[in-house]
């Protein structure tokens, strides 16, 4: 018999192709927009949604309900009100996690199982968590000792304002409110841009979060593309005081462009080449797990993904064939389909920019290991993005293939001899997201770790995390870290005032 969320999958499908996907602004939807586009499914190529386009004027209108809201009953609001609001969200989100789970499988393709898992818990999750963060902090005070006598200080974090939210496709309802939950702990008001590949979820959230009782205004999404669409007349719009961005690199400098004539603060989370470190001394069995999942989760679509592997010479052989197996057992198909592991890129033209790297690896005499191409997936499916998960052996460290980031189910598998050598090829990167460091000697674990020059070491496991921690990247891959209370400090302003007493 088929689950709530298989059945709620068939329906969803059987009407997505009439859905249309529209703009919310100040707590309901926008009318229609004469221009759109068509949401195509990364799974068999068919159009699931047609997508209203927010031209220039609903971007305006979007920002001034997101100012207004701000200086509403919302700007009254106190951190525990805004604490329990946030746990209300995570309620519906419970409650209504069937759609937003439809919705995002519809959107990326991604298995079911790895959609409810991941997705949907953290969307729920990211609520919960701040709503913690934000009730444990209180008013920073304290008394200083000078000359004349005593002075306290204390400090008053105030929203930043009206904040605009712009994410990327591939997680695309845990990114956003990973970002939404502490913009409105802290008291802001956003308006939210999704990716144009993935706009069902960030649509189907401004339902959740109204029905919660967020007031109109304070979440208002348009949908569109990046320039010369929605996102860049979001980020160029003197109305927003703040920007949140996941994306890639070159984006976040077109975004920093944009908010430099201003001098708005900037949060970015962008892209990895992330390094993995195996030590001859690893559990074997555990590591070449680990790997398999830091490379191939989401298709290799997680910011967080390994696409570098260094191996100890003396066990490079059996790491190397031990994921080489994992990646041959990997079994593409229908997101609904409970036998399917590994889901397809996001688009097909996404799968063209990963093809580019396979043929470059074959110029720059790489050994193909694993994949290497597209599968055959048989008349239902062939018109999806599918990719074969693809590992390489023999690559020169100077290959665009080991210092640009593909974002797919591929890595290169580079052989070292000493600790030293290891550290030193996993920090030639101009990339610093995430690191993993595999070894049974506890003492080289922390070492090595601390020697990453990224935002987040892992030591024997990969994509653990404690939402409290810091999140984010060095290099080109951000700015800024967020998590816990550091996500706090992006979106409030401290205003300290000194009180001689
Ligand atoms: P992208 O940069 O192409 O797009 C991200 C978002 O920015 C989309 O909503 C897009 O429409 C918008 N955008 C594009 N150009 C813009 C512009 N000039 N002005 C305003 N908005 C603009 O990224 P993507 O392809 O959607 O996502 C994949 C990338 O995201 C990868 O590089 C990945 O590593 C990165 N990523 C990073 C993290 C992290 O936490 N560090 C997490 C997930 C993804």
């Amino acid at each position: 018999m088929a689950s709530r969320g298989e059945d709620f999958l068939q329906r969803r499908r059987r009407w997505s192709v009439a859905a249309t996907i529209r703009n919310f602004v100040g707590g309901r939807y926008a009318e229609d927009t004469a221009a759109g586009f068509d949401k195509v499914s990364p799974v068999d190529g068919t159009v699931t949604a047609r997508v209203q386009e927010a031209g220039q004027s609903l971007v305006d209108r979007a920002v001034s309900a997101a100012r207004k809201a701000l200086h509403g009953p919302w700007g009254d609001t106190s951190v525990q009100e805004r604490a329990r609001l946030l746990r209300r969200i995570a309620d519906r989100i419970d409650e209504r996690a069937d759609e937003l789970l439809a919705a995002e499988v519809s959107d990326t393709g991604k298995p079911v199982s790895l959609a409810k898992e991941l997705d949907i818990a953290r969307a729920a999750g990211n609520f919960r968590a701040f709503a913690d963060v934000v009730a444990a902090t209180g008013l920073d005070s304290y008394l200083t000792e000078f000359p004349g006598g005593r002075a306290l200080n204390y400090a008053v974090r105030k929203p930043l304002g009206v904040v605009a939210v712009i994410v990327p496709w591939n997680l695309p309802l845990l990114l956003l409110t990973w970002k939404v939950a502490p913009a409105l702990a802290s008291g802001n008001t956003v308006v939210v841009k999704p990716s144009e590949l993935t706009p069902a979820g960030a649509t189907l959230l401004a339902e959740i979060l109204t029905e919660a009782g967020v007031p109109d205004g304070v979440y208002n999404v348009v949908h569109g593309f990046g320039p010369g669409s929605a996102g860049e007349a979001l980020t160029s719009h003197p109305g927003v005081d703040g920007i949140t961005f996941t994306g890639e690199s070159s984006t976040g400098s077109a975004i920093m462009r944009a908010a430099a004539p201003r001098v708005r603060p900037v949060s970015f989370e962008l892209g990895g080449k992330n390094a993995a470190l195996v030590f001859a001394d690893a559990d074997l069995g555990k590591t070449v797990d680990g790997l398999a999942r830091s490379v191939f989760t989401n298709t290799g679509q997680v910011c967080l993904c390994t696409e570098r592997v260094y191996v100890q010479r003396e066990v490079f052989d059996e790491v190397a064939s031990g994921l080489a197996e994992r990646a041959a057992a990997l079994r593409p198909g229908r997101p609904e389909d409970p036998a399917t592991t590994t889901g397809p890129l996001i688009s097909l033209e996404h799968r063209e920019k990963v093809l580019s790297y396979l043929k470059l690896a074959e110029q720059d005499g790489a050994k193909v290991v694993a994949g290497g191409g597209i599968p055959a997936m048989g008349p239902e499916l062939d018109g999806g993005a599918w990719i074969e998960p693809t590992l390489w052996t023999g690559l020169d460290h100077s290959s665009r293939v080991v210092r640009e980031e593909v974002f797919g189910p591929v890595a290169a598998l580079i052989p070292f001899d000493t600790e030293e050598e290891a550290v030193t090829l996993a920090n030639d990167t101009d990339y610093g997201l995430a690191a993993a460091v595999w070894t049974t000697n506890l003492e080289r674990g922390h070492r090595v770790a601390q020697r990453m020059n990224v935002g987040m070491a892992w030591v024997n496991t990969w994509f653990l995390r404690d939402l409290r921690s810091p999140f984010g990247g060095v290099g080109l891959s951000g700015i800024g870290r967020e998590g816990g209370t550091h996500s706090l400090d992006f979106y409030t302003e401290p205003t300290n005032v000194c009180v001689q007493l």
